[in-house]
């Protein structure tokens, strides 16, 4: 995904705080941000102070070898970790909402692994608002090309060896829970509209 280093940086979002708007409104992103995602970014390079030889590993690689470090240590970066990973992909997968949907390689992709993009959409909806409790939903690709749909609890990643992420949707609450409430298929049939189909053909291409 990219190759920094501690000390990790909150990276700003590649769009205004109101850009999403009405979909999503500009507190729940401002929340999500500068609070949520932050505190992910702070607890992480927390985790990390102590142990030099982590921190000079991508978070892609801290987050592949979790099996290799001690407790408290692999919960602590699993979690923020796994935050600060899934926060910077989940905003850099969405865009205005100019009504994008997929095309080239990827949009033959869905046809061919789902039946089409309108089951690919119902498919996706149901995994993001079946999840129980908090996690996410995601589309991945295998290297062959291959596309499925998982879902994740907390703040894990999916296998990040063998399969790249083209995007996921954030359902825990606090992504949605200012402006939806409790009605969570409203929020995610919102951010169905708002998926940077571009960006994701382009992991795509790169995966
Ligand atoms: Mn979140």
């Amino acid at each position: 995904m990219k190759a920094e280093t501690y000390p990790f940086v909150v990276r700003p979002l590649p769009y205004e705080y109101d850009a999403l708007v009405p979909v999503q409104d500009a507190e729940t992103l401002t929340f999500h941000h500068d609070r949520h995602y932050k505190t992910y970014v702070d607890n992480l390079n927390m985790a990390l102070s102590d142990y030099p030889e982590l921190q000079k590993l991508s978070l892609k690689e801290l987050l592949t070898t979790l099996d290799h470090m001690q407790e408290p240590l692999r919960t602590a970066v699993r979690n923020n970790g796994g935050g600060v990973y899934n926060h910077e992909l989940y905003f850099d997968s969405m865009k205005s909402p100019v009504g994008q949907d997929p095309s080239g390689q990827l949009a033959a992709a869905i046809d061919r692994d789902f039946g089409s993009y309108r089951q690919w959409k119902d498919q996706m909806k149901q995994a993001a608002v079946s999840k129980f409790g908090s996690g996410y939903a995601w589309l991945l690709t295998d290297k062959e090309g291959k596309l499925s749909i998982v879902q994740t609890s907390n703040q894990d990643v999916p296998d990040l060896k063998d399969f790249t992420p083209l995007f996921l949707v954030d359902v825990w609450e606090h992504a949605y829970y200012l402006q939806y409430q409790n009605r969570r298929a409203d929020y995610v049939d919102g951010w169905l509209t708002l998926i940077n189909w571009r960006k994701a053909e382009k992991r795509y291409e790169e995966r």
